[in-house]
């Protein structure tokens, strides 16, 4: 869960949407040469637009995402990404690339020259070639022109429509399709408005553009094979979690791979493309080695800032709160909200923060946000904390419809929510106490929960004789370690790390 409330509006969302806006205003666009191309295209965005349309999203990514406080890995990247961007089709913009401090498996860009990757997929990115195939599709996006292009499809499809209020959604969505769908359309709503989708001939267009870049400076362009390989396992194996802890597959809202569609024919293509540049050409070593060194010691996987799950506890040190699940429970923590669902995937606590401004105390904010038609409201105090109870009915479709929340002051003074959602009233009747013993442990992080919000740390290390099954033993991950390392390590479904040679490695 973030501390940032940009979620009410999505950042690149409003960017695509100013963007949009200040070309309605100057009519139907301009005809502009594509640098990688060099066809005229008709374009709502000039390049001044796309560097300063860029620049103010830019410091919204920042602030939605944090960036990853390490100057080693930061100058790392960046200094691969200039060494490609000066070797693409557009070396004159000023390119910037950042780090972000999140576990998503994920890399974007922005108009005008922004890449971003997160340490999320440079977790599962073996050697320095495939990290720069990764920038390479990226810068390839933007040298491309994708962004206005999209800018300028959607003002001809007169494409407006801003995320709405998602706890609207979520109260709305109640009685229909069980918890498990729910959290799955707000999230895949959240994950549509942040990063921009492409359309599949652009994907193909920045993946044989990053395999050009990737040799213009002298690495192997079949790295990007090893990438989109790497991503797949990945989703693989997110299936095999989920399937090993009893719950549906995860749609992958916000993986590289879910807004970069992946099939065989994508293969083939990145194939081809690599094949073209392979002949006649001595390509530097990968830099698996030094990639490995550089990561040594980045965080994986949830942080505290974020919000971390630790066993049946969750703990969130900047929004300073912590809860617990009650047994067999499940944890998911998302960039907008905490949900604790029960076994079944049948009813949940869903814990979000209050909009701001939506107002003075508990009860005005229970009358903006949920704008009940009737109803009861109770205070007391959980663990210390002020909180309100409230129970009662909302407007719906086809009649009235019962919601149930309790709204609490935080430690650190700020207001959440905490929904009662489940497939019906009467599951949700069914699981009450359990809800309430969830709600009743939202407290403020004690010194103890802050000894146990203790971030994991990636480590590289030497494979031991007995493999990753030996490596496993030690790791703090609970689902499926062994697979984990191994698809950390590029080898999950095939190939094989000799015992002695260097690997990644989780510990607390
Ligand atoms: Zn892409």
């Amino acid at each position: 869960m973030k501390n940032a409330l940009t979620f009410w509006t999505p950042s690149t969302k409003k960017w695509a949407l100013s963007a949009i806006a200040a070309a309605a205003l100057m009519g139907c666009g301009t005809q502009t040469v594509n640098p990688v191309t060099g066809q005229q295209e008709r374009s709502v965005m000039s390049e001044a637009d796309e560097v300063r349309e860029g620049a103010k999203a830019h410091q919204e990514i920042l602030k939605e995402y944090g960036v990853l406080k390490n100057d080693r890995i930061q100058n790392y990247v960046n200094d691969i990404g200039q060494r490609l961007a000066k070797l693409s089709h557009r070396n004159q913009l000023k390119w910037t690339f950042t780090v972000l401090d999140s576990p998503e498996i994920n890399a974007f860009a922005l108009p005008g020259g922004y890449v971003y990757m997160t340490r999320g997929i440079m977790a599962y990115l073996d050697s320095e070639a495939d990290l720069a195939g990764v920038i390479g599709h990226e810068i390839g996006h933007v040298t491309a022109r994708h962004g206005a292009q999209r800018a300028t499809r959607q003002q001809d499809a007169a494409l407006v429509g801003l995320l709405g209020n998602v706890l609207g959604a979520v109260l709305d969505a109640k009685g229909g399709g069980g918890i498990g769908q729910q959290i799955g359309e707000v999230a895949g709503m959240a994950a549509a408005g942040r990063v921009a989708k492409y359309g599949r001939e652009q994907e193909l267009q920045a993946d044989g553009l990053g395999a050009e870049y990737l040799s213009r400076v002298n690495y192997d362009p079949r790295n990007m094979i090893d990438v989109i390989r790497v991503l797949k396992d990945q989703e693989r194996f997110a299936v095999e979690v989920a399937r090993a802890e009893g719950r549906p597959a995860p749609q992958g809202g916000n993986s590289w791979l879910a807004s970069h569609p992946s099939n065989d024919q994508r293969l083939e293509s990145i194939n081809k493309i690599a094949a073209q540049y392979q002949a006649n050409k001595n390509y530097a070593d990968e830099g698996r080695i030094r990639y490995l060194q550089i990561i040594d010691g980045m965080a994986f996987g949830e942080s505290p800032e974020q919000g971390l799950t630790r066993g049946r506890n969750f703990y969130h040190s900047t929004l300073n709160f912590a809860m617990t699940a009650p047994t067999g429970w499940r944890i998911v923590n998302e960039e907008e909200q905490l949900t604790i669902v029960n076994p079944a995937g049948d009813a949940a606590l869903i814990v979000q923060l209050a909009p701001p401004n939506a107002g003075r105390n508990h009860e005005e904010i229970i009358r903006n946000v949920v704008k009940p038609v009737s109803g009861r409201a109770e205070r007391y105090t959980l663990n210390g904390l002020q909180a309100t109870h409230f129970n009662g009915a909302v407007q719906a479709q086809g009649g009235q419809r019962a919601v149930e929340l309790t709204v609490a002051t935080g430690a650190g003074g700020q207001n959440f929510l905490m929904i009662y959602a489940g497939k019906d009233a009467a599951t949700v009747q069914r699981n009450r106490s359990f809800l309430r013993e969830t709600e009743g442990s939202f407290r403020g992080m004690s010194a103890q929960d802050t000894a146990a919000a203790k971030p994991w740390v990636l480590r590289t290390t030497a494979l031991p004789r007995g493999g990753f099954a030996d490596l496993a033993r030690t790791a703090p991950m609970t689902t499926l370690p062994e697979q984990q390392l191994k698809l950390m390590n590029g080898v999950y479904s095939t190939g094989t790390v000799q015992p002695g040679a260097l690997v990644k490695m989780v510990v607390q």
